[in-house]
């Protein structure tokens, strides 16, 4: 396998990881094809500007990978439903940010874009707006329901789970990230071992 090929397999191991200790709120639909995901995410959010009267109870998400992934970034649009949102476009394209780095993972990538989807205030960005009228709404609507952003959140901790690894010098018990492989440094005996988890 190729580097880009087996760090797109990693990619993958780690979003599966996320999804199973989700609860079911997020679900890989399709990860069939080497660049394109599709995802579930079953948590409410709004999907027009009768939020929070109405809620849109969930959303599908598709996952592109460019060719020259992880060194251009992925990119994120809505099938179906739209949530409604000022950085999300009409087209469903979702407007994340210029912050993708090659060193990220896509379970993080992920995580990023549901958080924004749901209306996380850390990442909702109004000076960037894709859709002109949500961004007025939301403007609006968050000053008269501040209680009602985030729309939802999801338990992440319960995703990103970890497992046990002894050391093999010092036996000293290490607590990892689940879906990951590679190099460790015992922090009892410094000892460097290979690990997957
Ligand atoms: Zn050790």
């Amino acid at each position: 396998m190729s580097g880009m090929a087996s760090r797109r397999q990693a990619d993958l191991e780690r979003l599966r990881a996320l999804a199973a200790g989700s609860a079911g709120q997020l679900t890989v639909l399709d990860g069939s094809s080497p660049s394109r995901l599709r995802l579930r995410v079953r948590r409410p959010t709004a999907g027009s500007d009768r939020y929070p009267a109405e809620t849109l109870p969930g959303f599908d998400l598709i996952i592109d990978l460019p060719t020259r992934y992880p060194f251009e970034p992925p990119t994120a649009r809505l099938e179906g439903a739209r949530v409604f949102h000022p950085n999300v476009f009409e087209s469903g394209v979702v407007c994340v940010g210029s912050k993708w780095q090659a060193g990220e993972g896509l379970d993080l990538y992920v995580m990023r874009v549901v958080r924004l989807l749901l209306f996380d205030g850390m990442l909702v960005n109004l000076q960037s707006v894709a859709h002109g009228a949500a961004g007025h709404w939301y403007a609006r609507a968050r000053r008269a329901h501040p209680q009602a952003f985030p729309t939802a959140t999801i338990d992440w901790q319960v995703a990103t789970d970890r497992v046990i690894r002894a050391c093999p010098s010092c036996q000293a018990k290490l607590r990892l990230p689940t879906g990951r492989h590679g190099t460790v440094d015992c922090p009892r005996c410094g000892a460097a071992f290979e690990v997957g988890t």
